[in-house]
């Protein structure tokens, strides 16, 4: 990265690049609505503010001006016209102590500023919402999908009727729809390549249909990458230069943020974790190949296992009931907890080789288990990777529901803004 696209850092210097990495392509430039109006465009300055107000909460002028490195008068030239468009407000200031001075009002997002609409695509289920600019999901539907195997149409409709329930909700037009998909998508053609278990949408341009249907700006991307953008603007990897997301449950994903930047490989390829190789000859895969890291690492996993050391309702096991089990001295139940960990951890270890990155959020099934799980795959990824000094591995908790992916595919559209507006 042009280390003049970097902002400033702090002494924390966690402050990420002025710049998130784009979607490319399938960019309808009519119906997008700027974040920014257009007489505020072109300037590097005011996509670096609204940066430091999602890498730092509210921010008062003199703390911006420090961070973007200029002087008070720039500062107040940047927000003012952001102010007038209702997109930042002064909040109310704490004051530091009762003797001290006035207090600098801190500025951030307006309740008035428009939200973002993030769908979550899932092969049986559709789950829309509105998120408002400081990451709070205002309204939210979901709709049980008819069958994957199609005909298409009777799906796409179950997905438009959702999102138009939810946008019937919006007080302002939003700023666009970004959708999280579970399953492989080109996010330059905005189009689905495959999702398992829903053949019938394979191929299917979605964000196409989204932005003729609502005329809005409309994109797609896959689930592990919105969850990462979701930490990135919302969650646990605000602020932080480096960082991984990775999914596990039925099925097991990731995705990178490399210097301020999200990784795709060329139109939205990557971070198919799962089919990565663990085990050569090892079990059969649901993809005909052998010993990818999806064969013993995931739900389906852990409940064979589970059925095989007669553990109670093997069937729906989960990560919460396993350490449950394990908590009650139930035969097998902890060695199973830490075979589990431990295969987990193999593909985060063999991802901190290849990448290195040094903070991993975790979501979906093994954030289920809590502490006790995270901290046995925490340990076994250190086990497996040779320590070094201030290359200090640390896995947190994200989140084991929709959430994440919701404020993710929001962050989508967000991103695809701040890309445009600076
Ligand atoms: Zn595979």
């Amino acid at each position: 990265m042009n280390s003049d696209r970097r902002m400033k850092s702090d002494s924390r210097g966690m402050l990420s690049g002025a710049q998130e990495a784009s979607i490319p392509g399938g960019r309808v430039a009519k119906t997008r609505q700027s974040l920014i109006s257009s007489s505020m465009v072109g300037s590097t300055n005011r996509g670096r503010v609204l940066q430091s107000l999602f890498d730092f909460g509210p921010t008062s002028r003199a703390e911006l001006a420090r961070l973007a490195g200029v002087n008070r008068a720039t500062i107040s030239g940047i927000v003012q016209p952001m102010i007038d468009d209702a997109l930042l407000v002064e909040i109310d200031a704490i004051p530091a102590n009762s003797g001290g001075g006035k207090p600098a009002k801190p500025l951030w997002f307006s309740p008035e500023a428009k939200p973002i609409c993030g769908v979550l695509l899932m092969p049986n289920a559709v789950h829309s919402c509105l998120v408002s600019l400081e990451g709070i999901i205002l309204a939210e539907d979901r709709m049980v999908l008819p069958s994957g195997a199609g005909p298409v149409d009777k799906i796409v409709d179950v997905i438009i009727e959702c999102v138009t329930r939810t946008l019937a909700k919006a007080e302002r037009p939003p700023l666009g729809i970004g959708v999280a998909v579970g399953g492989m998508v080109d996010t330059d053609r905005g189009s689905i390549v495959a999702v398992n278990l829903a053949p019938a949408l394979d191929g299917y341009p979605l964000a196409e249909k989204l932005r003729q249907h609502f005329t809005m700006h409309a994109l797609l991307d896959h689930h592990p990458r919105a969850l990462l953008v979701g930490d990135r603007w919302f969650g646990k990897g605000r602020g932080v230069r480096q960082f991984a997301v990775v999914y596990t449950g039925e099925v097991l994903g990731g995705a990178f943020y490399f210097d301020g930047h999200l990784y795709r490989g060329a139109a939205g390829a990557g971070g198919e974790l799962g089919h990565t190789f663990v085990q050569l000859d090892g079990e059969v895969c649901l993809c005909g190949r052998r010993g990818c890291w999806d064969t013993i690492a995931t739900l389906g996993w852990l409940r064979r296992q589970a059925s095989k050391i007669g553990l109670p309702d093997a069937a729906m096991l989960d990560s919460a009931k396993l350490v449950d089990l394990a908590a009650r001295d139930v035969d097998g139940a902890e060695r199973l907890l830490d075979l589990y960990a431990r295969n987990v951890a193999v593909g985060i270890a063999n991802l901190q080789q290849t990448v290195a990155p040094n903070l991993f959020v975790l979501h979906g099934d093994v954030v289920r288990g809590g502490d006790r799980l995270i901290e046995a795959i925490g340990d076994h990824v250190r086990r497996m990777v040779p320590s070094r000094p201030g290359g200090e591995i640390e896995l947190i908790a994200g989140d084991s529901g929709d959430q994440a992916a919701l404020l993710g595919a929001a962050g989508l559209v967000l991103s695809d803004l701040l890309q445009f507006a600076v």
